[in-house]
């Protein structure tokens, strides 16, 4: 990879969490950045649009991009394949933007494995279970078996919290975003590794 000036933002948590309409209250506020869209094979939702939610593909073409080393990372969510696409992540952290994923806990594992020295990670949950419940419920897009196994997904989920950076508690949507805004803008300060040792190395000047 070239010299990368950019830095990483992991949000995670369960569907419903608010993410997305965090993101929208903040994405005009916190300088450059790169929304990662995923590729998914789970169907299409009502309202979603293939190429600005994710990249909707088949079963058969997921696996070509995983033979082809394409991702920089992927995993088994609800029984549907996501995957980040390694190629417009690399172009976004050389061009010095903050690249904001919205990933689940594997995906995050393997961020940071790869660019844990650039990441900032942020789980974000309603307060309780049964609130997210609620949301699901009040968001219709899901049928009930779908919300279910949302819903366990969330209790397995909420366990590997500490593997997050910062806990986002979104009870109330301004409050929240405030915060979120805070942790985006100082994510970016994040320096890799290379450069800091490139710094320490041309520091001692005399
Ligand atoms: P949804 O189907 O509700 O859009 O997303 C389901 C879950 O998949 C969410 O927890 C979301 O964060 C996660 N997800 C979305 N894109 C990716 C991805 O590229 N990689 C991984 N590991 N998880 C993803």
């Amino acid at each position: 990879m070239k010299k990368i000036d950019g830095a990483v933002l992991v949000l995670s948590g369960p569907s419903g969490a608010g993410k997305s309409s965090l993101v929208h209250k903040i994405i005009d506020d916190i300088g450059e950045c790169y929304f990662s869209i995923s590729t998914t094979t789970r169907p299409m939702r009502e309202g979603e649009v293939d190429g600005v939610d994710y990249h909707f593909v088949d079963k058969a073409e997921f696996e070509r991009e995983i033979e082809d080393d394409q991702f920089l990372e992927y995993a088994v969510v609800h029984g549907n394949y996501y995957g980040t696409s390694l190629r417009p992540v690399k172009k976004a952290l050389e061009e010095g933007k903050l690249v904001v994923f919205d990933i689940d806990v594997q995906g995050n594992a393997a961020v940071q494995n790869r660019l844990g020295d650039i990441t900032t990670s942020v789980f974000i949950t309603p307060p309780t279970l049964s609130e997210l419940k609620r949301r699901l419920e009040n968001r219709s897009t899901d049928a009930q078996d779908v919300i279910e196994k949302r819903l366990q997904m969330a209790k397995k989920e909420i366990q590997r919290v500490s593997e997050y950076e910062f806990l986002l508690i979104n009870d109330d949507l301004e409050a929240a975003a405030d915060k979120l805004q805070t942790i985006a803008t100082t994510a970016r300060f994040k320096k890799s590794n290379d450069e800091i040792n490139a710094f320490v190395n041309q520091w001692e000047d005399m």
